[in-house]
């Protein structure tokens, strides 16, 4: 057991998700590492500051968050930018395991 903040894995949607949407809401989802908790956060990092990895936009350095349900501080890394359904469904079997291992 560390004393660092945990780490949750974030979605940063853009494109087809950001249709329809205020393009200030430009949000970071994530689940609570600490209760399971669905939060999100506005986006602080700018576009340039992701880089492909692993076939996906990706921010390693993420952000931090502080989750309103538990209080718990967390670190959002990475954070993933998805852009279609097609990314989503491809991020969601690559990151399945990381998604579902909240304790
Ligand atoms: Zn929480």
């Amino acid at each position: 057991m560390s004393l660092h903040s945990k780490e949750a894995v974030g979605v940063r949607y853009t494109g087809w998700a950001a249709l329809g949407r205020d393009p200030q809401e430009d949000t970071v989802e994530y689940n609570c590492p600490y209760c399971g908790e669905r939060g999100m956060k506005s986006a602080r990092r700018t576009h340039d500051q992701y880089h492909f990895t692993d076939g996906f936009l990706q921010d390693l350095q993420g952000e931090m968050a502080a989750c309103r349900s538990c209080r718990h501080s967390l670190r959002i890394a990475p954070v993933v930018m998805l852009h279609d359904q097609d990314e989503k469904r491809r991020f969601e079997g690559v990151f399945s395991t990381e998604l579902v291992s909240s304790n």
